[in-house]
């Protein structure tokens, strides 16, 4: 018999598994083995076959399960400045609060402020998510180890360019790299294999050729992905046509200089012309959908033509204070409408079934796995991948009456109707408490850390209105 806990049977639900044939079933069971699911099918086959090896057997009647949702574009140092940058320019943005902010932040802030972020992901069903780079890898990778998520972890990356707070201007090329390497050596497949490390480019205006080609160089040596804020802003393609000698901008230099390829992954991608979603399509780049942080200051990314050209494309909420939510429940809802309205602007004519509800659900979650290179592990509910999933309550107000799942799925369900989750075969969270950390404690803590770093930074949020 096996040990204490190492198996779990769900039955009676309503499972989506978005495998290759997209396979439902109306009256699902799911049996699990340590970290990967062993067994899935029909309740009436699967029950009778495992439910004496079960060490916990749950009936989630009523209940339906979908595969852990993957987080592409997330900023986990970021979560104690929600707030500090809202309705201000992306160069106010930027240059006077998270700048300041990220460079005061200490090894302890970023331990929390990973956890505050990690407790809001988990609570939308979010099982892997993609940090676009931060200062402190060493704290986030103990956070995400202790919150039982996966994650992509990466380093904020910067070697030249304008406006840089004083602690981070002076750094090398050989140090930017020197340091990703020695991170990666050192938490590269920790918590359990839950923990990978990326290389990280800010992005390109703080980006050498030197550093630019380094990163392509060692994320080739060692088989990790490359994370990178691409094309967010008109500013960004005009500076790099004009220093540094191309047609168009970022993409189409990156693709001369050989950096596009499947280990990259473009987060926003907002400015990129027909020529370029091409580039992307052929060098297959995966890129990070963040509708809310994108109508928010960058504008409407060419999405439908860059899935119709054959690119992966996934869903993410970037940082909390450029979204301010960090649900990837509301991102889904946000991404299907965006587009659909989009339509009218760019071909004078409506029309409603652009980006359909199923096709919102892949970029969430087999397009996160490809994103995240992990396709075979995570993303869909198959026997022998990994026991990544949530159970959605989908008995509220808020989603009932149900008449197509699937679409309720994307337009109806709120974050409130994510029940549990389960990462790597063990439960995160269930009936809506997180288990692995106290969320009470971290949030006081959190406030408390945020204060100071804004103490620190001198950053002065201006008053609204007559406040008294
Ligand atoms: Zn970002």
């Amino acid at each position: 018999m096996p040990g204490m806990g190492r198996t779990k049977l769900l039955h009676g639900a309503w499972i989506v598994t978005m495998d290759p044939d997209l396979k439902v079933y109306n009256d699902g069971a799911i049996f699990i083995l340590d970290d990967r699911i062993k067994a899935l099918g029909p309740s009436s086959d699967i029950f009778p076959s495992f439910s004496k090896e079960a060490d916990e057997t749950l009936d989630l009647s009523g209940h339906w399960i979908i595969p852990g949702l993957i987080n592409t574009h997330v900023h986990t140092s970021q979560q104690l400045a929600r707030g500090i940058a809202d309705d201000v320019d992306l160069l106010t943005w930027l240059h006077e609060r998270i700048w300041p902010f990220e460079s005061n932040m200490t090894t302890e802030d970023s331990f929390l402020s990973t956890l505050l972020c990690g407790i809001e992901l988990i609570h939308s069903g979010v099982t892997c998510f993609a940090e676009a780079g931060g200062q402190h890898v060493d704290a986030m990778a103990h956070a995400v180890e202790k919150l039982g998520i996966r994650a992509c972890l990466a380093r904020s990356t910067m070697d030249t360019g304008e406006g840089l707070p004083a602690s981070w201007a002076s750094e090398s090329t050989d140090s930017c790299v020197k340091i990703q390497e020695e991170l990666f050596k050192k938490y590269h497949g920790s918590a359990c294999g839950r923990v990978h490390v990326w290389f990280g480019l800010r992005q390109i205006l703080n980006a050498t050729d030197d550093l630019l080609l380094r990163t392509k160089e060692l994320a080739n040596k060692y088989k990790t992905g490359i994370h990178m804020h691409v094309a967010e802003i008109p500013y960004e393609n005009k500076y790099v046509s004009e220093q540094r000698h191309v047609e168009h901008g970022t993409v189409t230099y990156l693709s001369k200089i050989g950096l596009l390829g499947s280990n990259l992954l473009a987060a926003h991608s907002v400015w990129v012309n027909p020529n370029e979603v091409d580039l992307m399509a052929k060098s297959s780049v995966k890129v990070s959908h963040c509708p809310a942080s994108n109508l928010r200051m960058l504008g409407f990314a060419p999405i439908q033509e860059m899935l119709s050209a054959g690119v992966c494309v996934s869903i993410g909420t970037d940082g909390a204070p450029s979204n301010n939510r960090m649900s990837i429940v509301d991102e889904m809802y946000l991404a299907s409408l965006i587009h659909k309205g989009k339509v009218v602007f760019t071909k004078g004519t409506t029309d409603p079934s652009a980006l359909p509800a199923e096709c919102i659900l892949k970029m969430a979650t087999v397009g996160g796995a490809k994103a995240v290179l992990q396709e075979h592990q995570i993303g869909s509910l198959e026997v022998g991948k990994k026991a990544d999933l949530v159970v959605i309550n989908p008995n509220t107000w808020t989603m009932m009456p149900i008449h197509d799942p699937i679409a309720s799925l994307v337009y109806s369900m709120r974050t409130e109707n994510v029940d549990s989750v389960m990462c790597d075969g063990q439960w995160i969270m269930r009936e809506k408490r997180i288990l692995t950390v106290n969320e009470d404690e971290i949030m006081k803590l959190a406030v408390e850390a945020a204060n100071g770093i804004l103490k620190r930074a001198n950053i002065c949020i201006p008053r609204r209105m007559n406040v008294l």
